[in-house]
Parts: structure tokens; C-alpha cells; sequence
């Protein structure tokens, strides 16, 4: 069965793309067949998963407004460890072109529809905006991850994608499901992080994960190589702590398997 998950704030800079990019990594070090669907005109997750965003014969864009197939999108990340369908500047046309098109909200799981069966995972990294194609990710997708930064106006922006998550449920996609929420760049001497830390585990429980992504400097530096931490320098704090996110989301799904 193949899991989509959107990875989702549209709070800019708080880890959403080097969640995308190091969770397929870590999923694919398990073993697992992983897609990961870049939705950011900006690229960052087409970049940091070593594909040239400037040489790209065909898109997201491309993919989005039907002009082709995910067939000819599809690129292999470096070393081959997972598959990827890549975005550049091209996307941002997307967002008005869209708007013109009929079912314009599902056309990413449309796209995705033929591609059902071939991977354990998909990874839709969103831009930071609540548009039309975080929309698509949302309508695409089983289930929802929310990296958080854990600083004073974390909380602040959370109502707003809750309650779009809540609308896509109510109308084009009723199974979506909150997958986790994801406390990243976390620095436990950090009084602050630990009281809005505090403060999910209060609200969301046990959709908090249990790991926190800390502050890593390799992490920050493995984009400009073109690879995931856990090719970059696989014994950083960050490589370590995103395969200890893959451990704790498949150990949950077992769970979840076996109590159902
Ligand atoms: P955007 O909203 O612009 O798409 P984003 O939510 O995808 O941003 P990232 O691009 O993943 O966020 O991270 C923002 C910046 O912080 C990047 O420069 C990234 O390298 C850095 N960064 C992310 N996570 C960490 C971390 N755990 N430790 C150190 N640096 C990090
Ligand atoms: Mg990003």
C-alpha cells in the first residue's frame, strides 16, 4: 500500500524540505520505496535531493497542468536511494494557470494515480503558503506532517492550516489524517522551545513524535552537495535523528497495523 504524506506549514523556514528530503532518505535506508514530490516553486527539495532544478526537461509544473505524465517527470535522486518528481521557478505559473482548470485541487492525485503500487512512501514537500498547491498535496495525500519550529509564534499559524486541513476533509478528502507533528531545529537548553514544546505535547498529545530534529550544522550543509545528511556525513546528530524519525513513524504504522 502506498502512503502519501504531505509535508506541511505554511510558516517559511522550519524544516519542512529537509524533513521531506531526509525522511525519504532515512524511509529509503529502511528499505522502503520512496517518491519524493517537490511542490515548491523554490526547488529546495529538488536541490537537496541532488537534481538540477535549471536542467529539467519536464516538471511539476508540466505534471500539474496535464502536459505530461509522472513517467517523464520522474528523476533519481542521488545514488539512486529514492525517486523524485521535481519543481523549479517554472511552478510558480501553476498557481493562477491552476485556477483556470477543472478539478485544479486534485490534480497532483491525479498525477499520482499512476504511479499507485510502485512505492511505500510518497513525500509531497509544500510551499510555505496555504495556495492552491498545498491544496493539492493535501487532497493527494493519506496523511498530513507538520514540522514545527518551537519558538513564540510557532502556535500562531497552526489554527489557520488546521482549519484548512479540516476543510479539504470536509469536501475532496475525508480519509486525511494528521500524521505527526514534528518539533525541529529543537535545542533542549532552550527555555522557550521547551515550554512551546510543552505545549503541543499538551494539545496534540500523542501526535507529537517522541524524536526531535536538533539544531545540526550538517544538516543545514548537505543541500549545497546535493545529498541528504545520511549521505553527507552519516554519523551527524541530524542524519542520526531523521533515521530515528523513519524508525519511530514505520514502528507507529506497525502498530496501528496490528491494532486495527
Ligand atoms: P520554506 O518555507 O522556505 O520552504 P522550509 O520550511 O522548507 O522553508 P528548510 O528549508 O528545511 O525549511 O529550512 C530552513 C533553513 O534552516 C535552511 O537553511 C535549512 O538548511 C536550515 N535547517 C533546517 N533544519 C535544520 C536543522 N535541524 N538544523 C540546522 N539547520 C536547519
Ligand atoms: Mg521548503
Amino acid at each position: 500500500m502506498t502512503r502519501i504524506i504531505a509535508v506541511t506549514n505554511q510558516k517559511g523556514g522550519v524544516g519542512k524540505t529537509t524533513t521531506c528530503v531526509n525522511l525519504a532518505a532515512s524511509l529509503a535506508a529502511n528499505r522502503r520505496r520512496v517518491l519524493m514530490v517537490d511542490l515548491d516553486p523554490q526547488g529546495n527539495a529538488t536541490v537537496g535531493a541532488g537534481v538540477d532544478k535549471d536542467e529539467l526537461a519536464a516538471s511539476n509544473y508540466e505534471l500539474l497542468m496535464g502536459e505530461t505524465d509522472a513517467e517523464a517527470v520522474r528523476q533519481s535522486a542521488v545514488d539512486g536511494a529514492f525517486d523524485v518528481l521535481p519543481a523549479n521557478g517554472d511552478l510558480t505559473a501553476a498557481e493562477v494557470a491552476l485556477l483556470e482548470l477543472d478539478h485544479r485541487e486534485r490534480r497532483l492525485a491525479d498525477a499520482l494515480a499512476s504511479l499507485a503500487g510502485e512505492y511505500d512512501y510518497v513525500l509531497v514537500d509544500c510551499p510555505p503558503s496555504l495556495n492552491i498547491l498545498t491544496v493539492n498535496a493535501l487532497v493527494a495525500a493519506d496523511r498530513v506532517l507538520i514540522p514545527i519550529q518551537c519558538e513564540y509564534y510557532a502556535l500562531e499559524g497552526l489554527t489557520a492550516l488546521l482549519d484548512t486541513i479540516r476543510r479539504v476533509q470536509q469536501t475532496a478528502n475525508p480519509s486525511l489524517e494528521i500524521e505527526g507533528l514534528l518539533r525541529t531545529m529543537f535545542d533542549p537548553r532552550n527555555n522557550l522551545a521547551n515550554q512551546v514544546g510543552a505545549q503541543l505535547l499538551a494539545h496534540f498529545d500523542d501526535k507529537v513524535y517522541r524524536t526531535q530534529i536538533p539544531r545540526n550544522v550538517r544538516l543545514a550543509e548537505a543541500p549545497s552537495h546535493g545529498r541528504p545528511a545520511l549521505q553527507y556525513d552519516r554519523t551527524s546528530r541530524g542524519a542520526i535523528s531523521y533515521m530515528a524519525l523513519a524508525s519511530e513513524l514505520l514502528r507507529r504504522e506497525r502498530r496501528a497495523a496490528t491494532s486495527a
